[in-house]
């Protein structure tokens, strides 16, 4: 840190974001670096996310007094999709490389021209990324050189900082520090990702159409018409039109969703917890 010039926290607003921003905000801090920190969050706009996200990101920056930058990825995913008229897929994350990678990347080095040095700039670009969240992910390195943005006048760092950290201590970190979490987590919802992520499993999906139902939103509908008019199947193991199906027969067995502030930390450290955490929330408001 005190040999960057520059350091990027690029947050969703998510569960692993704010442990990262918690971590580089608490060691900057530490070490003199706070003025150099600035926090990116990406927009993709209504059509693509849950509600209140980008304003969550600032509030968690706000929090540290740290600079906080919007990018817009105009259109999000659904305008990805109708311009493509395909869905991406895992082995091709087209959506994160043009929606996220491409206008993070953009920023990155405005700021490092912005800084005007004579050397080669440093630049810590940070992410939130954690081996445990997939075998894909284990296998990235906890620091290293970007080759594809660095170039003479500056050289860019990639650093994962809460590599190792598990699920349950991510949770722990949010308890312990009353740190404010997105609720789509209280209805179980396990990431903070686009509404419909084509990563996301069958389950968490249904989940997600139930959950827009809940708040009033159109997206499962969008959606599902989307596939329909474009005629791509969302994934090969299931449509979005077998998740609409599946949300609407749950919801007449099991009527619909309900939840409650706390229930994520509940779910993963216990009912304590849960009570902790919300009074320290409450304290600190
Ligand atoms: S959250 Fe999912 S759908 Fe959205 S950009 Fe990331 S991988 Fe793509």
């Amino acid at each position: 840190m005190d040999a960057a010039h520059a350091i990027l926290v690029q947050s969703s607003a998510g569960k692993d974001s704010l442990v990262m921003l918690h971590r580089i905000a608490t060691w900057a801090k530490k070490a003199g670096c706070l003025h150099k920190v600035v926090v990116i969050h990406i927009d993709l706009g209504e059509e693509s996310e849950w509600p209140g996200v980008r304003e969550l990101a600032q509030r968690q920056a706000e929090r540290y007094g740290l600079r906080f930058h919007v990018l817009r990825a105009e259109g999000g995913l659904l305008g990805l999709v109708e311009k493509r008229g395909m869905w991406p897929d895992a082995a091709r994350r087209l959506c994160t490389a043009t929606l996220k990678r491409d206008v993070a990347n953009k920023l990155l080095r405005q700021i490092a021209a912005e800084l005007g040095l004579d050397e080669q700039a440093v630049i810590l670009n940070c992410m939130g990324i954690r081996a445990a969240e997939s075998p894909a992910r284990s296998k990235k390195q906890r620091l290293a050189i970007d080759m594809r943005t660095s170039a003479n006048s500056r050289m860019v760092l990639t650093w994962h900082p809460i590599f190792e950290v598990t699920d349950r201590e991510v949770w722990q970190e949010i308890a312990t520090h009353g740190l404010e979490y997105h609720p789509v987590y209280d209805a179980l919802i396990p990431r903070l990702s686009c509404v419909f992520c084509v990563l996301a499993p069958f389950d968490v999906l249904v989940r997600a159409a139930r959950l827009c139902w809940a708040l009033g939103l159109p997206l499962p509908a969008r959606y599902r018409d989307l596939e329909a008019k474009i005629g791509h199947r969302f994934k090969q193991s299931h449509s979005l039109a077998e998740v609409y199906a599946e949300a609407e027969r749950l919801e007449r067995k099991e009527g619909a969703l309900v939840w409650n502030r706390g229930d994520a930390v509940r779910q993963h450290l216990g009912a304590d917890a849960a009570d902790d955490y919300l009074a320290r929330v409450a304290l600190a408001a």
